[in-house]
């Protein structure tokens, strides 16, 4: 069991961009100090906390110290070197376990994971070379979905397969790197639930989560999502057991796919991020308690709280250049705005969200 911490305790974050920012400013509200450590000179966390480290990943004068400086340690960002992440948890408790990272840093071990808990996701399969890889698409058909195994995020490091057209140059767009195969799942929706489990065990959920993605980032979320309570209470048992299965302490996100199956729905997994997660941003004004705080205390050890949303919510990510959009959306009656404080509005980049709330 994890040590308690206590009001005035420092938790170290790995990792300096928007959700580290909101999980420090989650534990000033609890009195709790953060000590943020990222390698990026321009982190937008390290603006709101009461002490930085910028260094590399690598440096294990900086790690040592930084661990020396902290109670415990958790991170923003699932890419977190596993060597870093094991060399801090010689000297300090790191939650979620780093073994978790083993687990979603790699899109084939991550789908192996849930296939032995036979949690369903899209088929798929390993691509290692080019027999491989047209096996796979024997196995698999066409369309379907190239995904490197390592490092892809928002769409990056996929190449869709579209019939009549050769495998390889897909493959090629990705460097030939190892990669699965995935089958191309015709999705009604696509929706996420974010879950909390303490380090009591205790797993609670957020109510789903409908997500838009626009160049396959996420632009909108929408909750409550419109499915039936069945499939909800279904995708929250898997959100659930996956938490359990990987005996994670903190929050997470399970991205999935709702599914057609003749006249019945259900939901495929699509991706586990061992973190707080973008479609849980609407929590910060949407509901009792966030998603930052619940793993706030989940890495504590202070109990979670039982989260109520406080209506019907929206999301909008402010995407590069929207963020422009911000003095208009301050003068929206009741639109909560985030400006994360990221120096340059690169295309693509995330650099704020607006939320929404209204009465049901
Ligand atoms: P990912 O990086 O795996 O989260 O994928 C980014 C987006 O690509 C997803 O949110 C989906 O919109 C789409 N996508 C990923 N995998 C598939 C698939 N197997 N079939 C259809 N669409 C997919």
């Amino acid at each position: 069991m994890p040590e308690v911490l206590q009001p005035g305790a420092t938790i170290g974050i790995l990792g300096g961009g928007q959700l580290g920012r909101m999980l420090a400013l989650a534990a000033a509200r609890l009195g709790l100090r953060c000590h943020v450590y990222s390698p990026d000179m321009g982190s937008c966390a390290f603006e709101v906390v009461h002490a930085t480290t910028r260094a590399s990943y690598d440096d294990e004068t900086a790690l040592a110290r930084f661990a020396a400086s902290v109670d415990v340690i958790t991170y923003e960002f699932e890419n977190v070197p596993a060597q870093t992440a094991a060399f801090l948890a010689t000297r300090k408790p790191v939650l979620p376990d780093p073994r978790v990272l083993e687990t979603t840093q790699d899109r084939l071990i991550e789908k192996d994971f849930l296939a032995a808990l036979k949690i369903a996701s899209a088929p798929y399969a390993a691509v290692h070379s080019a027999v491989q890889l047209y096996d796979a698409v024997g196995v698999i058909g066409l369309p379907a979905v190239l995904k490197t195994r390592m490092l892809g995020y928002d769409g990056k490091g996929q190449a869709k397969l579209a019939k009549g057209i050769d495998p390889m140059l897909a493959w090629r767009t990705l460097q030939t790197a190892p990669c699965i195969l995935e089958g191309f799942v015709k999705f009604e929706r696509e929706v996420s639930v974010i879950a909390a489990r303490g380090a009591d065990g205790k797993v609670v959920c957020f109510d789903m989560t409908e997500n838009e993605h626009r160049d396959h980032i996420l632009k909108i979320s929408k909750v409550p999502a419109r499915v039936s309570p069945s499939l909800a209470a279904e995708a929250r048992r898997v959100a659930t057991r996956i938490a359990k299965a990987l005996d994670y302490v903190g929050v997470l996100g399970v991205e999935m796919f709702v599914v057609r199956r003749g006249r019945k729905r259900t939901v495929l997994v699509n991706e586990i991020a061992p973190r707080v997660h973008n479609s849980g941003h609407w929590t910060i004004d949407g509901a009792s308690v966030s998603q930052f705080e619940q793993h706030i205390r989940a890495v504590a050890g202070w109990p979670l709280a039982k989260p109520k949303r406080l209506g019907r919510a929206e999301m909008t990510n402010l995407i590069g250049d929207e963020v422009n959009e911000a003095p208009r959306w301050l003068t929206v009656p009741g639109a909560a705005v985030h400006i994360y404080g990221k120096g340059d509005p690169r295309p693509g980049r995330k650099m704020g969200h607006v939320t929404r709330v209204w009465p049901e």
